[in-house]
């Protein structure tokens, strides 16, 4: 994979979006308690790096042991009015879109659903973070648990998720790499591992929901040399009938913004995947899913 920092704006012409393709759809900004960095500066950053559409995605978790718990719920209306201002101010230079990372919970799934349907999103990414009540960066995740019983309550949880009606996007999908790698170390980080546990069935989820899947170039500076997910399990989505990608830096900071976005789009091309936008333009039918909001971009 290249490594080269200049990015180029335009890429030619990606299926599912305009021409001109440089954008990134997961965002955090101090919205998140994990980040610190004003929608604003995030707004001129990816105006000088070229970026044509920004999605934020601050995270709404209704988990009550989590950093994040009580943040966006609570701050809805104030978010609203911030990224609204960014559109204002960045009208002509930048298309804004208002985006969520829902942290899911089986157990919350319910709540989940109604607190969105009554606090419109234009897109919402959801991820798994915590698995029966473990956070999958914490390293007691994998030294109480064998790698057998968490790849199984991890792929639980993903087919679990891959349930909920008011996705868009799924994000991060084998975020347990990270862990895995630094402390099942015993046992190298394989993919199929996961999709022989189960993850075939989320990809076969989503792809029968038109749900995008999203590539979270996070992983390339987050020591596993790929992103989330990887070329193998991407690959398999492919030959299983899935199309749909999206491409987000996971940025908390404003200097990770759109990083590794060049080299997520060219691996998703190289294997016939579509770049898109996260937004539920296919054509096909969302069972139960909620209305998509349009957005103001
Ligand atoms: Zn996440
Ligand atoms: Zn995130």
């Amino acid at each position: 994979m290249k490594t080269t920092k200049k990015r180029p704006a335009f890429w030619g012409k990606a299926s599912g979006c305009e021409a001109a393709f440089f954008c990134d759809f997961h965002v955090h900004t101090s919205f998140s308690a994990d980040s610190e960095q004003s929608p604003y500066m995030v707004c001129l950053r990816a105006v000088q790096l070229g970026l044509t559409k920004v999605g934020f995605s601050d995270h709404l978790s209704l988990y009550p042991d989590d950093p994040n718990f009580g943040l966006l719920d609570r701050f809805y209306t104030s978010y609203v009015e911030t990224i609204e201002r960014c559109r204002k101010e960045f009208n002509n230079k930048l298309e804004i879109l208002m985006g969520v990372e829902v942290d899911y919970h089986p157990e919350k799934a319910r709540d989940l659903s109604s607190f969105l349907k009554d606090h419109p999103f234009d897109y919402v990414l959801v991820s798994v973070h915590h698995v029966n009540g473990s956070s999958l960066l914490d390293k007691q995740f994998y030294t109480t648990r064998s790698p057998e019983l968490g790849v199984r309550q991890f792929v639980k949880t993903l087919q679990h998720a891959a349930t909920f009606p008011g996705m868009d996007v799924l994000a991060h999908l084998d975020w347990i790499k990270r862990g895995w790698r630094r402390y099942w170390t015993w046992l190298p980080y394989d993919p199929q591992i996961l999709l022989r546990a189960g993850l075939e069935r989320v990809l076969e989820g989503i792809i029968e929901q038109g749900v995008v899947l999203e590539i979270n170039t996070s992983g390339l500076r987050r020591g596993v040399e790929e992103p989330f997910p990887g070329k193998v399990i991407l690959s398999r989505y492919r030959e299983m009938g899935g199309t749909r990608c999206t491409l987000g830096s996971d940025a908390h900071r404003t200097d990770e913004l759109g990083d590794g976005i060049r080299e997520g789009f060219d691996l998703a091309r190289s294997l016939g995947l579509d770049v898109s936008t996260p937004l539920a333009s296919s054509p096909v039918e969302r069972k139960g899913a909620r209305p998509v909001q349009k957005g103001k971009v």
